[in-house]
């Protein structure tokens, strides 16, 4: 083919080109497989770094925009073109964009002249391009977003709310079910949200099978929409025979004129979130109180993660003095964790433990509790050669680490009997049937380590379930005792479960003794030892041993 013919084409296809990018969402490029050049419309460079609309050397360039993974399949595909083996292109794969980040495109074209080798076609954004979910109907994300800053733009006259639905368990019900089963729920709950609002207004699902609507009225109006919902699924449910009864969460955020679209996204997840706290089946109102609140527990995540990487500056183990209760002799301590920081100050560990244990941040930090007071139990042997330490422990560390691994590494690299230590653990419903549970209070008995039931009283306290635990020592909690002052009644429940413990060959240590009168009235039920600010507050290593070791000497 002549060059000049070569060039004619080519400009006719680039004027063709010129009016049909402004006909579409897409990028249109005519590829000149000869002369080794490509145009593509001019959007183009806003999302991808290339040279220029028009460039040569076309492998290697459109390749450093390609995902390296998809690199080798695109260059294939374009080989069996070069070759004349096929003359059309159809692929999904790739592109990354200015700033590093994964774009899937679609991109198909055609040889339109197999002797000159020009390829034209189109590239499509898959993530933009989906508009509406084919499963349910509903309009996607991407048109919520539209959709919202349009509606900003005419700011609404009367009260508007967005409701959030979400499916309980979703996971769940597909693992149980298979997808199939997971998308039947998704339609009832599509059909239910449908049935129940007005027919003109537009419905839209989330990434993450959500559903939003945005619902004309005030607040109340909204939550008698999402009951309606709710009974309207109970019906599609039953009537269709579904295998399984499964429940929905719902959240709501007012529209107010100056909220941008992921304002809205942050309020929406969060509510329905809220929700799903309130152990789900159930409707919640964005709340700009709670949001800061959980805002303020997020940032406390930070400085405690931080803390941690800063070689644990903030944190610091306190120790309790536990006394004997015949011989009023200091047996060790309980060591107590304390965090602080610029920002909050001291902050109790009621507030921050669980904060760690949300986060999994207690493994690292009860790890590094664990070793800075098995190591200070140590240095206080010299001192006092029978001297014990408690240490607590939080469920979280039993699941999710290996902690009896852990500990047993310590006490080997600390070099400590394992007789002198005892780990606490709190009473709690889950603990009984609980394999891992089991698991641990076997290994350290075997190991010759105690293991205490803390706070007992506060809960699920049942002696039965003490015989199958097989724990060494349970620790009766403050506002057990406290009652007990009080109540007569209380003291005698008391005076029974020590007794009983007793029986078990258990000890029993009583908490938070605070004066003379609370030590005399309990010392009668002869409980083993006893703890409290009486005894000596939580100190820190330095006045733990001039208030208590030294002074246990003299
Ligand atoms: P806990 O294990 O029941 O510890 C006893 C709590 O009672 C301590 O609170 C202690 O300061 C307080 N206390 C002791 N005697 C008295 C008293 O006479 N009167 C009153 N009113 N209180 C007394 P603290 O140090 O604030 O610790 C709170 C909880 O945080 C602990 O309760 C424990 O559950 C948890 N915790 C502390 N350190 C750790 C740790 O290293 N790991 C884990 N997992 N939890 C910890
Ligand atoms: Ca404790
Ligand atoms: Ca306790």
């Amino acid at each position: 083919m002549e060059a000049t013919e070569n060039k004619y084409i080519k400009l006719q296809l680039q004027k063709t080109l010129g009016v049909f990018e402004e006909c579409t969402d897409d990028l249109i490029f005519i590829y000149d497989m000869l002369n080794d050049h490509y145009t593509i419309s001019k959007r183009a460079l806003d999302t991808y770094n290339l040279p220029g609309e028009s460039f040569n050397n076309v492998s290697e360039t459109l390749l450093s925009i390609v995902h390296p993974d998809d690199r080798e399949m695109l260059a294939d595909d374009l080989n069996q073109i070069m070759d004349g083996k096929k003359d059309y292109h159809n692929l999904e794969y790739r592109w990354m964009d200015r700033e590093g980040k994964v774009t899937w495109i679609s991109c198909r074209g055609k040889v339109v002249d197999s002797e000159s080798k020009m390829f034209v076609g189109r590239v499509s954004r898959l993530d933009r391009r989906r508009k509406a979910d084919h499963l349910t109907g509903f309009l996607a994300e991407t048109q919520l977003k539209i959709d919202y800053a349009k509606k900003m733009e005419n700011k609404p006259n009367g009260s508007e709310n967005f409701l959030i639905v979400g499916i309980d368990n979703l996971k769940k019900i597909n693992q149980k079910f298979g997808m199939d089963g997971g998308d039947k729920a998704i339609t009832y709950v599509s059909t239910a949200i449908k049935s129940c609002i007005h027919e003109k207004t537009k419905f839209y699902r989330m990434y993450g099978d959500e559903f939003v609507v945005c619902i004309a009225g005030d607040t109340e109006v909204v939550k008698n929409v999402y009951k309606d919902i709710r009974i309207k699924l109970d019906e599609l449910i039953s009537e269709n025979n579904y295998e399984l009864f499964f429940t929905i969460s719902a959240g709501i955020v007012e529209v107010t004129d100056s909220m941008s679209y992921d304002e809205l996204k942050m309020k929406m997840e969060f509510s329905i979130n809220q929700a799903k706290k309130k152990g789900k089946n159930c409707v919640c109102i964005y709340d700009e109180e709670e949001y800061q609140e959980y805002m303020k527990i997020l940032d406390i995540q930070e400085l405690l993660r931080n803390s941690i990487n800063n070689d644990f500056k903030g944190y610091e183990v306190f120790y309790q003095p536990i006394v004997d209760v015949s011989t009023g002799r200091l047996l060790g301590a309980e060591a107590l964790l304390r965090w602080r920081c610029e920002k909050y100050g001291n902050l109790s560990p009621v507030e921050f433990i669980p904060i760690l244990e949300e986060s999994g941040l207690i493994i690292p930090v009860g790890r590094w509790v664990a070793y800075t007071a098995i190591k200070q139990c140590k240095e206080w042997q010299k001192y006092i050669p029978e001297f014990k330490m408690n240490i607590n422990i939080s469920y979280i560390q039993i699941k999710k680490s290996n902690i009896v691994v852990d500990i047993l590494n310590l006490i080997d690299k600390i070099g400590i009997d394992p007789k002198y230590l005892t780990f606490e653990f709190t009473e709690s419903t889950y603990i009984e049937n609980d394999s891992i549970v089991k698991k641990l209070i076997k290994t350290f008995s075997d190991e010759g380590i105690k293991l205490a039931l803390d706070d007992f009283g506060t809960g699920y306290s049942n002696l039965a379930y003490l015989q199958n635990l097989n724990v060494d020592v349970i620790k009766i909690d403050r506002s057990f005792v406290n009652k007990a002052m009080a109540d007569e009644n209380i003291y005698s429940v008391i005076n029974h479960i020590i007794d009983i413990a007793h029986s078990m060959k258990l000890s029993v240590c009583i908490e938070g003794i605070e004066n003379e009168i609370e030590r005399k009235k309990i010392s009668r039920l002869v409980p083993d030892s006893m703890q409290g600010y009486l005894y000596g507050k939580p100190v820190n290593a330095i006045q733990f041993m001039q208030d208590n070791i030294l002074s246990s000497m003299a």
